[in-house]
């Protein structure tokens, strides 16, 4: 969709659906380079339920100050079920125009990609989306803002808990974030050197998980690690590791679930500069007349893809030579 640029004279900026390391240097960025091309900015508190309740505020430089090392979002975050409604954008639509925002620049999952795809065809009204998500799980873009903070976060629990399973002879089960992507799983469990990953994506046996344990406790392991994605089908950590020392008593067996730790944290120095990119890039392309898109990095490009083509098909980013090279590594 291509809008008159000269219309734009307001951009309302908001972080929506689940958090990530990195929203704040994107809301920086996109703010500063709004304000540097001339631009007024509305900051939108609470994503979609900020625009309901009218929850809005005028931001410049300074609002963004001494943000870009805190993980979080400064203008907070939610799951607004009434954006759902034709009702509640209808509300949602009133206050965004009596603010005087022409454009829109989201920040956040899918869901937040999805309500700005309806929003901005029913009412007209351009907008362009970051992807902001520790799970990697978006199309259009080879990386998330804040994947790159979340694998380090929990290669740093990996390494501690190796520090007290080769103490002990134990065998872990750590339960990483990843309901249908295993990204996290599989990077953070390469990079922490686990013996065996179980993905969202991969059927893994238990009969064959304990057959790699078997080989591992032959081959004198003094301690095993296995990352298991939360959305691995087997039924997460505590159940797979219920399984395995049912049939597998070799090892002490202790289970650690990660849980929300994975969200938070100062942002790695990779998301703070892709997400500067990314927010810088949203406005120009909105500046450009580009609307209706994501904002995306292929390689070191940095990319837009339309949203109706983003939401439209599930692009596999697991790659295939990682899970060879995982099990390869674990011998
Ligand atoms: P994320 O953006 O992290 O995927 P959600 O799935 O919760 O998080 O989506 C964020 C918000 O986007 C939702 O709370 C809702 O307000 C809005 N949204 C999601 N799906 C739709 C939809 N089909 N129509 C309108 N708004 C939607």
């Amino acid at each position: 969709m291509i809008h008159r640029v000269e219309e734009i004279t307001r951009i309302g900026v908001f972080t929506s659906g689940g958090d990530s390391p990195g929203m704040n240097a994107a809301i920086r960025a996109a703010v500063r380079t709004a304000i540097y091309k001339g631009k007024k900015v509305t900051g939108i508190y609470h994503g979609y339920q900020g625009m309901i309740d009218n929850t809005m505020f005028d931001m410049d430089s300074r609002s963004v100050s001494s943000i870009i090392q805190m993980g979080g979002t400064m203008l907070k975050t939610a799951r607004c079920m009434a954006f759902k409604t034709p009702e509640g954008r209808a509300i949602a639509y009133e206050h965004v125009k009596a603010a005087g925002i022409d454009a829109l620049v989201a920040i956040g999952g899918d869901g937040t990609f999805t309500g700005a795809e309806i929003f901005s065809r029913e009412y007209d009204i351009p907008v362009m989306c970051i992807p902001g998500t520790i799970d990697n799980d978006l199309n259009g873009t080879d990386l998330t803002i804040g994947y790159d903070t979340a694998n380090n976060t929990v290669i740093d629990a990996i390494d501690k808990i190796r520090d007290t399973a080769a103490s002990h002879n134990r065998l872990f089960f750590v339960e990483v974030m990843g309901r249908d992507s295993g990204c996290i799983a599989l990077n953070a469990g390469i990079a922490g050197g686990a013996e065996a990953i179980l993905l969202p994506e991969k059927d893994t046996a238990i009969d064959e998980l304990i057959d790699m344990l078997a080989q591992g406790a032959d081959s004198n392991k003094s301690s095993m690690i296995v990352i298991v994605a939360e959305g691995d089908k087997n039924g997460g950590a505590n159940n797979v590791a219920k399984r395995v020392k049912e049939k597998f008593d070799y090892f002490d067996t202790k289970v650690s679930i990660l849980g929300h730790l994975q969200r938070g944290g100062a942002p790695s120095s990779a998301d703070r500069v892709l997400a500067t990119r990314m927010g810088y890039a949203a406005v120009n392309e909105l500046l450009k007349g580009n609307s209706r898109a994501t904002i995306g990095v292929r390689g070191s490009e940095i990319v837009t893809t339309p949203l109706e083509e983003a939401l439209s098909k599930k692009e596999l980013k697991l790659n295939e030579d990682l899970v060879e090279i995982a099990k390869i590594m674990a011998i």
